[in-house]
Parts: C-alpha cells; sequence; structure tokens
C-alpha cells in the first residue's frame, strides 16, 4: 500500500468495530462493565477494553494507531499537545543529573522547556547543529539522549538522520526526533535509524489547525540498559515494547497530559488528506522561495533552493521534496511588518501546517523568551519572517508575496 492509500485503507483504520466509515468519537470519561471482576481485569491490563479516558479510549486509541502505522513503529501514545509529547518523551527515560544533547535551532517552546528541565537536575547541553563532529565532544557519561528536529523550525537546518543515529548509537545513546515539520509523508525517521518520534499533531497531521495535540511514537529497537535509565528494570519483559509500557503505566498516565477524545476525531479527519495537503503545500513553497529569490529584493530560505547547503540530504531523506515552511529576511523588523501587512491572503497567526498560508515574525512573538543568541543560532534574525505555506493555488501565492515585496 502506498503513502495515500495507506491513509485510507491501512490496518489502522479497521481497528473499531462498528463498520462506521470513520470512527466514532467515544466523548466519555469513563467506561462500564457488568461486573466487577470484568473492571478489575481491564484495569490491570488483563482482559482488552477501556477504562477511563485518561488512560485510554477507542477513538484516541483509533489516531495512536493510525500515526503508528503510518511511521512503522511498534507503538504510540497520543498527548494533549506537542509540548506534553516532548516533555513525556523524555522524562520517561530520564531523571536528575542526566544530561540531553540538543539542537540549538529548536522550536522555541522546546529550548524553554529545556530551561525548565534545569530545576529538576536535568541539563542541556546545545549543540549548533547535530551533527556527528559537534555531538561527539559533548557526550558523557551523563548523556542519556540526543534530541534534534529532522527539519528544524523555523531555522530550517535538516538533521543527517542516519548518520547521527549510527554514531549515538555506537555510544548506547537514543536519538529522539521531532518530526513535527517533515511529516510521515516527507521522512519515516525510524527506517534511518531513529529510536523515538514526537509530533506536534497540531500542525500538519491535523492540517486544519483546529485542535492541540501530539504523539510520541516508539521504533521499539533501542535497547534500555535497567540500569543506566532508571526504572527500566521492571519493563524488561516487554521486550520491544519496554518504552511505550513505561510511559502508558508512568509518567504519561500521571501526569494527566492526555489527548481529547474530540481532537482525536479531527486528527484522523485531518490524516486522510495529509498526503495530498503535503503534496501541494511543498510544491507551493518551493515555487514561492524560487519567486521571491528571483525579485533580488528580499531573500527567501527553503531546504531546495540554489545554494542551500542540505540539497543532497532533501533528496536522500526526504525524495527531494523541502516541506511547508520557508523564511524570508526582509531587510529591517520595520520592513518585515509592512511585508506582512501588505499581504492578502496569508493570515497573521502562529502556527504552522494550516491549510491556509501563515506568517509571522518570530523574534518578537515567539522567541522573545530567548536571548538573542538563542534566536540566531535558530535562524531567527531581527528582519526574520517565518512563512507556513497553505494549500492556496499557487499562483495566487506568489502573485500576493511578489506585490508586498514590490511594495517595500
Ligand atoms: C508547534 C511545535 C511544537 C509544540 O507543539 P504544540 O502542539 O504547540 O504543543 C513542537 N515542535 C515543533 C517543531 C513545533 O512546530
Amino acid at each position: 500500500m502506498r503513502f495515500d492509500t495507506k491513509l485510507l485503507h491501512g490496518q489502522a483504520t479497521k481497528s473499531h468495530l462498528s463498520g462506521a466509515t470513520i470512527p466514532p468519537i467515544s466523548q466519555v470519561s469513563a467506561f462500564a462493565y457488568d461486573t466487577a471482576e470484568e473492571l478489575e481485569k481491564v484495569f490491570n491490563n488483563r482482559a482488552p477494553g477501556f477504562a477511563y479516558t485518561r488512560i485510554s479510549n477507542p477513538i484516541i486509541d483509533s489516531f495512536e494507531r493510525r500515526v503508528n502505522e503510518l511511521e512503522g513503529g511498534k507503538g504510540a501514545v497520543a498527548c494533549a499537545s506537542g509540548m506534553s509529547a516532548i516533555t513525556q518523551a523524555l522524562l520517561n527515560i530520564l531523571s536528575e543529573g542526566d544530561e540531553i544533547i540538543a539542537g540549538s535551532g529548536l522550536f522555541g517552546g522546546t529550548i524553554d522547556l529545556f530551561k525548565d528541565f534545569e530545576k529538576f537536575g536535568i541539563k542541556t547541553r546545545f549543540v549548533k547543529h547535530i551533527t556527528i563532529e559537534e555531538i561527539e565532544p559533548l557526550i558523557n557519561e551523563n548523556t542519556k539522549v540526543v534530541y534534534g528536529e529532522v527539519i528544524g523550525n523555523p531555522g530550517l537546518d535538516v538533521m543527517d538522520i542516519k548518520a547521527v543515529a549510527d554514531f549515538v548509537h555506537s555510544k548506547n545513546i537514543p536519538l529522539i526526533v521531532d518530526s513535527t515539520t517533515a511529516t510521515p509523508y516527507l521522512i519515516r525517521p525510524f527506517e534511518f535509524g531513529a529510536d523515538i518520534i514526537v509530533h506536534s499533531s497540531s500542525k500538519y497531521i491535523n492540517g486544519s489547525g483546529n485542535s492541540i495535540s501530539g504523539v510520541i511514537v516508539d521504533s521499539g529497537n533501542f535497547k534500555w540498559d535497567g540500569i543506566r535509565y532508571k526504572g527500566f528494570e521492571e519493563y524488561k519483559k516487554y521486550g520491544s515494547l519496554a518504552y511505550i509500557a513505561k510511559l502508558r503505566n508512568g509518567i504519561w498516565r500521571n501526569m494527566g497530559g492526555c489527548l481529547a477524545p474530540m481532537n482525536a476525531f479531527l486528527n484522523i479527519i485531518g490524516m486522510e488528506t495529509l498526503g495530498l495537503r503535503m503534496e501541494r503545500i511543498c510544491d507551493n513553497a518551493k515555487s514561492l522561495a524560487e519567486a521571491i529569490n528571483q525579485t533580488g529584493i528580499v531573500t527567501a530560505n527553503y531546504p531546495t533552493i540554489e545554494g542551500s547547503p542540505y540539497q543532497d540530504l532533501v533528496k536522500k531523506q526526504f525524495n527531494g521534496k523541502g516541506g511547508g515552511i520557508l523564511t524570508i529576511r526582509a531587510g529591517s523588523k520595520e520592513r518585515a511588518y509592512r511585508f506582512m501587512n501588505t499581504l492578502k491572503y496569508a493570515l497573521k497567526a502562529t502556527n504552522i501546517g494550516d491549510s491556509k498560508t501563515l506568517v509571522i515574525h518570530p523574534a518578537s512573538t515567539i522567541y522573545t523568551h530567548n536571548t538573542k543568541e538563542q534566536m540566531q543560532n535558530a535562524g531567527v534574525w531581527e528582519d526574520t519572517i517565518r512563512v507556513s505555506i497553505g494549500i492556496e493555488d499557487t499562483q495566487d501565492l506568489i502573485e500576493d508575496f511578489i506585490a508586498a515585496i514590490k511594495s517595500l
């Protein structure tokens, strides 16, 4: 089954029994059983079934299975938001004294989160780019995970997943990737050796900007040493499901960052068109970036454009597609604002992966909590505009952007 067909007819689409063409929303908190014995069994994972929506729910289960199948994972766990997914994916394996190595071109919220982790004795060492050369000197006995974005948002640097995964595995360290901006349409990171994937499914997976959610997917490939990774000893018996089992029975369940059933439903509907949308979005982004650069007035950054250091990686990892984000440097903050205010179609909003094109000035919004250095490492300058490309007609977008550029 190819990508678009799998979205509609994959094994995971058959996981509900009612015959409904999309799974019905189980908008309930709890599930009742005929006998106390049955409830006991379900509660203790000794019989299949659902007990309480924070822990499991049919429509959430259906969403998790679909994402898991697309990524080719062993299991997935849905969360209340992308940030919740990142937090729990990491806290499932980290404890006081542990260290993360991460790319500095990360999503602003993730950089803020890693600062919050410091209070709990978890330290992050940042590298400018996630490459073997930059990671190697920072590895020590406390390094428990390497974390990076497949395509940095908004830095647009592209990670060579296979090279990094092979290297960190030689040091017995897992690689967690945030694949939000790439989506399974561009890449299935497990095929390149990533161990765990997190998504903010608020973005392209949902596709219409109508709900916040996140999801964690495990490849089942990393061998968790119960001494190095506290708490894993008792999950050894789950074999390749150890990570997911520990997550479900531990931090994810207890912190309570579960997904709402309604949002799982909206994500499932959105996901059916993920392939179609991404195809149009990538085509739009590439055409628009090229048209912008031809003006010679401002410059656009996009992973496939001429002169990008990532052209080869994009071919190797993403089948030549560049994703849905491009950035523009307008020359000054004042020109950036004037440009944004002149655009007819692009909505001025934070968020990416909406069906509508969105623009934002990251330095004055998403990165207001970050230092100038953090900002620049993330590819954000005073004159940077981030564009999240939508599915509008290509020519309309080009005409609108070129007119706004000419007005400068
Ligand atoms: C939006 C985003 C997040 C955070 O996700 P939320 O759903 O907003 O919590 C994390 N990583 C990346 C790359 C994002 O774009």
